[in-house]
């Protein structure tokens, strides 16, 4: 595991680039509640920019539900993974979904439910397919989370366990944000490309060793152990990383409209 602060590299110009970011902690600072979690408009706007000097190839990939993904970068309509990659939905439109079978679902629900209740400012967030422990307002209760969530995941076997930041997860097994990115890698406009992607938690870990594999960029956010291979040290600096970005891009557009021959040429006088 990489522990060291490595900066990252800036963009090649001969690549072309798929670009891929996490949410929470990432484009977004965490709050104590997951509803008051916004991205500033600086990012949203540089978002958005990238979106149209990458030619789409710009996807969320992140453990809330697309719904709220789709809330928070409004008015902006991109490919998205939620859910952790247990529904998708590509650059065209389509959406997969996983989903749990309605008793499974029901029963998990109301064991979480009465179990979340004894235990004072934990909150309980159903997402359909998976379920998310928060216990951020109330980090005494961290033990009795986990072993709850553990219980489950022995009673449901096709669940498994995703802890996050003051978070645990119950989500079926087989699905991460790994698999989510390199099935968008299969699909236009990402196929073909060099995927990059930003994270700060231990789910994106699992896409961490997926885009390495694939030789691209591997940023991990903030600090802790981690298989990427770059590091930000925070938000901010993912904003500015983001305007550097535009501007290495901005060029590259600028001279791949045929002129990149004189370019390289000049470049090389
Ligand atoms: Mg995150």
């Amino acid at each position: 595991m990489n522990i060291q602060n490595e900066p990252v590299p800036p963009l090649s110009p001969t690549e072309r680039y798929a670009f891929f970011f996490d949410v929470d902690g990432t484009l977004a600072a965490i709050q104590s509640r997951p509803d008051e979690v916004f991205i500033p408009a600086s990012i949203l706007a540089s978002l958005h920019q990238l979106v149209q000097l990458n030619e789409g190839a710009v996807a969320l990939v992140s453990g809330r539900p697309m719904s709220e993904l789709d809330a928070l970068v409004s008015p902006l309509h991109l490919p998205l993974a939620g859910v952790h990659g247990a529904e998708r939905r590509d650059a065209s439109g389509h959406i997969e979904r996983l989903s749990l079978p309605d008793e499974v679902a029901e029963s998990i629900s109301s064991l979480l439910r009465e179990a979340i209740d004894a235990m004072p400012n934990t909150q309980l967030e159903i997402k359909g397919m998976a379920f998310a422990l928060h216990y951020r307002r109330a980090e005494h209760f961290q033990k009795e989370i986990l072993a709850l969530a553990e219980l489950m995941t022995k009673r449901f076997p096709m669940l498994t366990l995703q802890p996050g930041k003051c978070v645990v997860e119950i989500k079926p097994k087989g699905i991460s944000k790994g698999s989510a990115i390199h099935a968008f890698m299969q699909q236009a406009p990402f196929a073909g490309r060099t995927p990059v992607f930003l994270g700060d938690d231990l789910t994106d870990e699992a896409a961490f060793k997926v885009v390495n594999i694939m030789e691209g960029l591997s940023i991990k956010i903030g600090e802790g152990p981690s298989e990427a291979a770059y590091r930000l040290p925070d938000v901010g600096a993912v904003g500015q990383w983001l305007e550097q970005i535009l501007l290495q891009l901005d060029q590259g557009v600028a001279t791949s409209g045929g002129s990149q021959g004189y370019e390289s040429l000049s470049r090389r006088i």
